[in-house]
């Protein structure tokens, strides 16, 4: 299967060539067919399958071939909205990638910047918005942005919105867009929540499911340390010297974490970046863009941050922290083996965390296998748990540590 074969027109054809794509991958061998038959679609499937393009693709096909659609008054005909800036940047970057020769000008809009910038970019008229949803609100409520005459809207990684408490923003935005129009909906899981917030966006849909199983976890060479908390941060730098990745992205399950991560490396003479909700977006994006250009072979980062990241041959992901939802370790391995590509990921358990790791095997369906490594003998199995300090009368003799202390009980009750 080819992308001619799925009756692209010719100008989306050469920007995929042009960025060496040549059969389009499961979802969008199945999406883009009920996407350009104007239907409706709940796809069930994450970052790192190439739902992106699968979404993208129909969109600047139906903008190109629209006869009405003016090319000096632009207007707002796409709407994507997903949870975070990172990933907004990275949906708009494919937009004016894959829309390069179709004439199609796109707006990114995210909020912890200025509004600026992109108030004067919407003002000069687009074709597709790709927003988060505090500042799509924000700019709507202010009067820089219309969505009357919106044909194409895509919600996008709908459960990360739900976790990070979007669903009211969602919910006014669905009241703000026009009843006729093709709705795009996707999830990497479906609890009950997110079917039901579903079938209030979506008409009459289609369904597609890429299993996550199916893609990443097989994809990615996946490799298991058994090892102490305590010797986590040399195990990380003795990976880092021996192996010698061209890039790594590195998963703390907290900020402090992350910078701790950065310390310890900066002190055995690597350089790293940390990318954090704590630090500013340009902090965040320059530190993005250092590890992209290679500048910087080492990103450590969290979770919420590090979605959509999106770094071509990334080779390594290592889990410095086990996380404590499973899907977020299939999110998080999806960063190295985009595509095609094939990567690999390393991950740290320490005796705290043997739990999250069943999780995780059960999701994926597959045994991690366990490396061996310099601090394995170390490894404590279960740590102890520190003894909790009981208070206890004073032993004859003993002299009691309160002052006031009267005799306990007894005493108490008279
Ligand atoms: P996404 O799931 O949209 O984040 O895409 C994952 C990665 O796959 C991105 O780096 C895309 O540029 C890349 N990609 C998307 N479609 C294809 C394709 N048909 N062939 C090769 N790479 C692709």
């Amino acid at each position: 299967m080819t992308f001619k074969d799925l009756a692209i027109a010719a100008p989306i054809l050469s920007a995929l060539e042009k960025k060496g794509y040549t059969s389009p991958t499961p979802i969008q061998e199945q999406a883009i067919p009920i996407l350009l038959a104007g239907k409706d679609l709940m796809g069930c499937a994450q970052t790192g399958t190439g739902k992106t393009a699968a979404f993208a693709i129909p969109i600047i096909q139906h903008l190109h071939n629209d006869p009405h659609r003016s090319k000096q008054k632009r207007v707002i005909k796409a709407l994507v909205v997903t949870p975070t800036r990172e990933l907004a940047i990275q949906i708009q970057e494919n937009f004016t990638e894959y829309g390069a020769f179709a004439n199609i000008r796109t707006a990114v809009v995210f909020g912890g910047v200025k509004q600026n910038a992109q108030v004067n970019t919407l003002q000069n008229g687009i074709d597709v918005l790709i927003a988060t949803p505090g500042r799509l609100l924000d700019l709507m409520n202010q009067g820089y942005i219309s969505l009357r005459e919106v044909a194409y809207f895509v919600l996008d990684e709908a459960d990360q919105m739900l976790d990070m408490g979007f669903i009211n923003d969602i919910k006014k935005l669905l009241t703000k867009l026009p009843k006729q129009r093709q709705s795009l909906f996707f999830s990497a899981t479906m609890p009950a929540t997110i079917v039901k917030l579903s079938n209030e966006i979506l008409g009459d849909y289609e369904r597609v499911t890429i299993q996550p199983q199916q893609t990443t976890a097989e994809r990615v060479g996946q490799g298991l340390f058994f090892v102490n908390k305590s010797d986590k941060q040399e195990l990380l730098s003795h990976l880092i010297k021996t192996r010698k990745p061209s890039s790594v992205l590195v998963f703390t399950r907290t900020k402090h974490g992350a910078d701790k991560v950065v310390k310890y490396l900066s002190s055995v003479h690597i350089t790293a970046a940390a990318i954090h909700g704590n630090k500013s977006q340009n902090n965040r994006q320059v530190a993005l863009s250092a590890f992209k250009d290679g500048k910087i072979k080492v990103l450590i980062a969290t979770d919420i941050a590090a979605r959509g990241i999106d770094v071509s041959e990334l080779e390594l992901v290592i889990n410095y922290d086990l996380p404590n939802v499973p899907e977020t370790y299939v999110h998080r391995i999806g960063r190295t083996g985009r595509a095609s590509a094939s990567g690999t990921s390393l991950s740290f358990c320490d005796g705290e965390e043997k739990p999250y790791l069943k999780d995780i095997e059960k999701l994926i369906q597959q045994k991690i296998p366990v490396l061996e490594h310099p601090f394995a003998d170390a490894f404590v199995e279960k740590p102890a748990i520190p003894a909790k300090k009981t208070r206890h009368a004073p032993r004859k003799g003993e002299k009691p540590k309160n002052p006031k202390w009267r005799g306990g009980r007894r005493d108490s009750r008279k």
